[in-house]
């Protein structure tokens, strides 16, 4: 059984018109659980429709997810991961796939920008290939992350349900 978990709460917030801070100097999507805890009820509502089950605060503590990244490196951390723990493993990523750059170890590079830089979008259908390779790899728990939305996961409950 694979527990499908929800996805990005701030990205979708902001495409919704609610005001969310700059993630790097404030508090992100924290903000409208003050100024309107509405949307965010909102938000984990079209989450559920998609067909999440869990959302991240409700796992087991030994649980161990790759989360906040390109899904290519979730792809690339699971085997890792294995290696460490019997226990469930999976991972939510960003809705993109990074490139990293070829030993550009520099230290003044501003990682978020460079990040950004080397991102490419996954839209629900290319999110999901790549969430299947995490399944074959024996991830138990999937979701998604920064710039997943209600639409990623609707795809992934697809993909689950038809496996
Ligand atoms: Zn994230």
């Amino acid at each position: 059984m694979i527990t499908l978990l929800d996805g990005g709460m701030g990205y979708e917030l902001k495409l919704r018109g609610v005001k969310v801070p700059d993630y790097t100097k404030s508090i992100w999507s924290a903000l409208a659980l003050l100024e309107d805890p509405e949307a965010v009820v909102d938000v984990h509502l079209a989450y559920i429709e998609a067909g999440a089950v869990a959302a991240v605060d409700h796992l087991e503590p030994a649980t161990h997810l790759v989360n906040c990244c390109g899904a290519n490196f979730v792809t690339a951390a699971l085997p890792e991961l294995r290696k460490f723990t019997t226990g469930p493993i999976g991972g939510y990523a960003n809705a993109e796939h990074v490139t990293p750059d070829d030993g550009d170890d520099r230290v003044d590079v501003d990682a978020d920008v460079s990040q950004r830089k080397a991102a490419t979008y996954l839209n629900p259908d290319a999110y999901g290939e790549e969430v299947q390779r995490w399944l074959d790899a024996g991830a138990g728990v999937v979701g998604g992350c920064c710039g997943t939305r209600p639409k990623h996961i609707r795809r992934l409950r697809e993909i689950l349900s038809a496996g």
